[in-house]
């Protein structure tokens, strides 16, 4: 099928993008990869008046540490993550979850920043920004404001950014020391969505406990849920069998999956349990704390 008839606009500069979301507000959409959108129009899913291409604005297309932040700009495509030697050596959850989303020719071209703006339920990315609680950083012509991604992922298909602004950078912290992560997918075959996914991120205090946990599911409700009783289960603990197998629990007890192709929903939701648990261990594993199976 063709895409209903829509304007295009292609602007040179970010204050152009924003002046013309600002003019067209609930009748334009953000182009950002196609990867989503395109398929959607196509299908007659969505049916923007005006698309308005930020694919010219290269300045947006950074990933940048800087001041204990890591900075992926709205033009940064999946596929810089997977190539940078900085996201490799430090921030393995997301070199984790870069590696497995769609297939390698998709993440030439989706971003991370449209992938967390498509919010899919089925989408890796914010199950990953979820754990590493990062923050969107959103403008329009009111302002510009930074988003807890809590507070981002509003409902399927729906986020915090507003008619006439657009999101500019996703804001990572930089892992603490002692911080280790993992991304754990089952799919039906390479390059599907999730048929469940999980990711947990650890901080271990000097005393070898827990100090700060993230832990997130993903294909498991209308949007990525953060799974706060897995969280406090291990939160100022030691690392232990135990720990995980409650943390596990509190997954499949959380988990609101639907029935599809995937899988069933007692499937899904005893995978979500079972694939917190096997990121906790990676987790750990990184930290050198073994013995945990
Ligand atoms: C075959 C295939 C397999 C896939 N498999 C997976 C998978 O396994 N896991 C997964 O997570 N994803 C998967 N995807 C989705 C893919 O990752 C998309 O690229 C991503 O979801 C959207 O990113 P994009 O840059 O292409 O956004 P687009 O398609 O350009 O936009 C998506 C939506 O976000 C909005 N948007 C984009 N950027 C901004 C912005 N900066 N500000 C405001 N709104 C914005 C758009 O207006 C649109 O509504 C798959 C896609 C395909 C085609």
């Amino acid at each position: 099928m063709f895409p209903a008839p829509f304007d295009y606009h292609r602007p040179d500069t970010l204050d152009e993008a924003l002046s013309l979301l600002g003019q067209y507000g609930g009748d334009a959409r953000v182009l950002a990869g196609g990867q989503s959108l395109i398929p959607a129009m196509r299908f007659r899913l969505a049916r923007p008046a005006v698309l308005v291409d930020i694919n010219a604005l290269g300045d947006l297309a950074y990933l940048r540490e800087t001041d204990g932040v890591l900075a992926i700009g709205a033009l940064a495509r999946d596929a810089a993550l997977e190539s940078s030697s900085l996201i490799e050596s430090s921030y393995p959850l997301l070199f984790d979850t870069g590696a497995v989303i769609a297939d390698p020719v998709v993440r030439q071209t989706g971003t991370v920043v449209g992938s967390l703006c498509h919010n899919d339920p089925s989408g890796d990315w914010g199950v990953t920004a979820l754990a590493c609680r990062a923050q969107i950083v959103v403008r329009g012509k009111g302002g510009t404001r930074t988003v807890p991604i809590d507070d981002f992922l509003v409902d399927s298909f729906t986020t915090a950014v507003g008619q006439g602004e657009m999101a500019i950078e996703v804001r990572f912290p930089s892992p603490k020391p002692r911080t280790s992560g993992a991304y754990q997918k089952i799919e039906r075959k390479v390059g599907d969505f999730a048929t469940s996914c999980a990711a947990a991120q650890v901080t271990l205090g000097d005393d070898g406990t827990v100090a700060e946990i993230g832990i997130a599911i993903g294909a498991a409700g209308p949007t990525a849920v953060r799974v706060a009783g897995a969280e406090s289960a291990l939160r100022g603990s030691k690392p232990s069998k135990d720990a995980i197998r409650a943390a596990a629990d509190a997954a499949r007890a959380l988990a609101d999956p639907v029935a599809d192709t995937r899988g069933s929903v007692e499937f899904k939701k005893d995978m979500a349990g079972v694939l917190v648990s096997r990121a906790l261990l990676a987790a750990f594993e990184r930290l050198g704390v073994g013995g945990l199976k």
